[in-house]
């Protein structure tokens, strides 16, 4: 028998009066998986986040987290999962260790505190004063914080907004770690380098709605289909085009002629008919690329709207 989902959302509606903020969304989460709400400022994902740890009520649908209903068994969902918010406030004296204990003691399980503290390069600043951290290190005690009590789920809110480049590649690595534990993790992004290298799937929200759901490889495939290959010789290309080759998929020359570009369905046989067209005519080769449709060439084609404005 398949193992039952650790989130499961059907039919889900939340309105603030007449707004509706989202708008009969579903998505199941398996166990162990790291699954991606990807969407632009107001898409609706802190409001569904919030509804499957219990903070906020929903207004329609069916929404289970470990087999419990948030609304109604909410302490048995708090027990179970650990939570970073798109904004951890905490006192400016309270200092770190200090607020990992306290947070450890609002559950039934508790981790070992030096060991995570060790584990999130928090040790060395264990008596540091909240208000003296830097924005990296923050963010990695949020981090601490969500994972005290072990939990089955870890829900991440835009984990890396604001952070600078570096500080957000080591917390994208201190998530990998967490992938690779198996835990599940549901993470809100509008980043779309963290959503493809984090995620094993990936939904896309807009205005309260789910537009796309798949692997990240799936959906770039789906929507867009064709990669580009590119290729670039030392003199110029024949003027003769391939033998036999596909009206719809027509090559583009560079007005120097050194340079080829063609939107293609099959890239690797689209890549092999090049060389062997090039060999054939005597021509170097350059250089050779194959270019992937991204997340984001994905969003923007179903959305019209980029992820960051
Ligand atoms: P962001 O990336 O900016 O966090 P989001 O996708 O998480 O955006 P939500 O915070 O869920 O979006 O907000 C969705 C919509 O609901 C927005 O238009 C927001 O203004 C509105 N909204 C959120 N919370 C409330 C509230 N408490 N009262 C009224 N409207 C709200």
């Amino acid at each position: 028998m398949p193992e039952p989902s650790a989130i499961s959302v059907r039919g889900l509606k939340k309105s603030y009066g007449s707004f509706e903020a989202v708008r009969g969304i579903e998505f199941e989460v398996a166990q162990g998986e790291v699954f991606g709400l990807l969407g632009p400022n107001g898409a609706g994902k802190t409001t569904t986040v919030e509804i499957l740890e219990g903070l906020r009520q929903r207004s329609g649908g069916d929404v289970s987290v470990l087999g419990y209903d948030p609304a109604a068994e909410t302490m048995a969902v708090k027990d179970r999962i650990g939570v970073s918010l798109q904004a951890t406030n905490l006192p400016e004296k309270m200092q770190v260790q200090e607020a990992t204990e306290l947070f450890a003691a609002f559950y039934s399980r508790s981790t070992d505190i030096a060991a995570l503290l060790k584990r999130l390069q928090l040790w060395e600043k264990r008596a540091a004063h909240y208000s003296t951290l830097s924005g990296g290190q923050k963010q990695r005690l949020a981090l601490a914080l969500a994972m005290v009590n072990e939990p089955q789920i870890v829900f991440l809110d835009e984990p890396t907004t604001g952070l600078d480049p570096q500080v957000r590649l080591e917390i994208h690595s201190l998530i990998e770690e967490l992938r690779n534990q198996q835990r599940t993790i549901l993470l809100t992004t509008h980043y779309i380098e963290e959503a493809e290298r984090l995620c094993h799937r990936v939904a896309i929200m807009d205005e309260g709605r789910i537009i796309a759901i798949g692997t990240p490889r799936e959906l770039q495939q789906r929507v867009l289909g064709h990669a580009r290959v590119e290729v670039a010789t030392v003199a110029p290309m024949p003027d003769e085009p391939p033998a036999d080759w596909p009206a719809e998929f027509p090559l583009h020359f560079s007005a120097d002629r050194r340079k080829a570009t063609v939107s293609a369905p099959k890239p690797a046989r689209t890549v092999v008919d090049l060389v062997k067209w090039l060999e054939a005519a005597g021509a170097e080769l350059d250089d050779l690329h194959i270019k992937r449709p991204t997340l984001e060439d994905v969003f923007i084609e179903l959305t019209g709207k980029t992820l960051r404005d």
